[in-house]
């Protein structure tokens, strides 16, 4: 049957635009639907965001040749610093100890979301469409995607494969009715960047109060870029404080590790959820990144998880184009959710303990995690099992971009 495109990717988010990228020079013809305009995406204020980029999803970044123009603007990671205020268990991971030069990078989730989309467009395999998808109709032999068009029309576009990368809001998810488990935190993160008066050395700190997780990322010169998670009703607050008030409340939390803190941007605010669909198939559908787990940020896995689906499902799609096989064959699809299970239940699980152990001050748990703490720093083994983790490397990584 003939079909407009082999494969329409809708999203042309971190996860969506490393698709396009994995199989640019694959000989597919890709359509990539994304809602917003570059002049949008570069003015949303989620672009402030820091992303801790696992040494992991640097690798891939770099074999999908999406590195190299932005590492200048990446920090990295040489030490992480885990402490617990008020308390006196703590633990460091330290680069030096595993033979590597970083456990990992932090960047400004603009500047990589910009480079992507900048490497996406001069791409001439790789059609683009900036539009929202309106409706879907999968058949026996082709998905049938329809597109809103800014004058109101629709246009149907045709393929053998649909992948939604369209986010945490996903209209792909919600069209093909996938249920969806939500979990509301009742907390939101608190995102700005501050200056401080002593060098970071590189160090990521992440620090554990009664009020929630805080963490200071290492970025440019002596700036380091705060997540920081508080209620609803705090986070309101601190919102709209004074600078002063907030750099009070900021600095009392974190303490003068860093000497004094100064506010170097402005402040964002984050509501958290965990969205996990049930399904990441339908038809000749497949979901990745966001619009199938989006996660709490404590432990910096969102998008580190994310390129991971990527990986896989771009080697399993370039495999069966090789050998002539329909990219939207349920036996495929079938088999790439099913590999990519275990590493989903793993990470959001793993999130999800680092959110409850740590948002607590029951005094119980209080101690549990302190000893825990304490114990790791004595334990070698575990420590490093701990740093693979933060470097992404616990898991089995495909290679992307190695095919032509
Ligand atoms: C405060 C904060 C801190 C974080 N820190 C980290 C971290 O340290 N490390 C980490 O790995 N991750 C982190 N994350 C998570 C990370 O940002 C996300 O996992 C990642 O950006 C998700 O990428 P995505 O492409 O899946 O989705 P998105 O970035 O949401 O992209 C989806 C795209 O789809 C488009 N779209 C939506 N609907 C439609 C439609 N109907 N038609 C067409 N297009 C559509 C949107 O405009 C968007 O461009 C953090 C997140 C937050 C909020």
């Amino acid at each position: 049957m003939q079909h407009d495109f082999d494969l329409i990717i809708v999203g042309a988010g971190l996860a969506g635009n490393c698709l396009a990228l994995a199989l640019k020079n694959s000989g597919l013809k890709i359509a990539l639907v994304e809602a917003n305009s570059r002049e949008q995406l570069r003015h949303s204020p989620a672009g402030d965001r820091a992303l801790a980029l696992a040494a992991g999803t640097v690798e891939l970044l770099n074999d999908l040749g999406a590195w190299r123009g932005v590492a200048d603007k990446a920090t990295a990671i040489k030490h992480i610093h885990v402490s617990d205020r008020g308390h006196f268990g703590k633990t460091r991971l330290a680069a030096e100890d595993q033979g590597v030069e970083a456990l990992g990078y932090v960047i400004v989730a603009r500047d990589i979301e910009q480079h992507m989309a900048d490497l996406v467009e001069k791409t001439d395999t790789v059609c683009l469409y900036q539009t929202r998808v309106a409706g879907l109709m999968s058949g026996r032999d082709a998905i049938n995607v329809s597109l809103k068009q800014h004058d109101g029309s629709s246009l149907n576009v045709s393929a053998q494969l649909l992948v939604g990368a369209d986010g945490g809001n996903s209209t792909v998810r919600k069209l093909l009715e996938i249920p969806q488990q939500v979990t509301e935190y009742g907390q939101t993160a608190l995102v700005t960047t501050v200056q401080s008066a002593l060098p970071h050395r590189n160090i990521a700190f992440e620090r554990f109060t009664e009020f929630g997780p805080l963490a200071l990322l290492p970025v440019a010169g002596k700036q380091s870029a705060v997540v920081w998670t508080r209620t609803h009703e705090q986070a309101e607050t601190l919102i709209n404080v004074s600078d002063r008030e907030f750099l009070a409340e900021l600095q009392n939390c974190f303490g003068y590790r860093l000497g004094e803190l100064k506010l170097a941007a402005p402040r964002r605010a984050f509501p958290l959820s965990l969205i996990r669909a049930e399904s990441m198939v339908s038809g000749r559908t497949v979901i990745i990144g966001n619009a199938v787990h989006q996660l709490h940020p404590v432990a910096g896995q969102g998008f580190n998880l994310g390129i991971r689906d990527v990986a896989l499902l771009a080697e399993m799609l370039l495999d069966q184009h090789e050998q002539h096989g329909d990219l939207g064959d349920a036996r495929l699809l079938k088999n790439y959710s099913r590999q990519r299970q275990q590493d989903h239940g793993k990470t959001i699980g793993f999130t999800n303990s680092v959110v409850k152990l740590f948002s607590n001050d029951n005094l119980p748990l209080a101690a549990v995690r302190n000893a825990g703490l304490t114990l790791l720093d004595h334990l070698p083994f575990a420590k490093q099992l701990l740093t693979r983790h933060a470097m992404g490397l616990a898991g089995r990584l495909p290679k992307l971009g190695d095919r032509e």
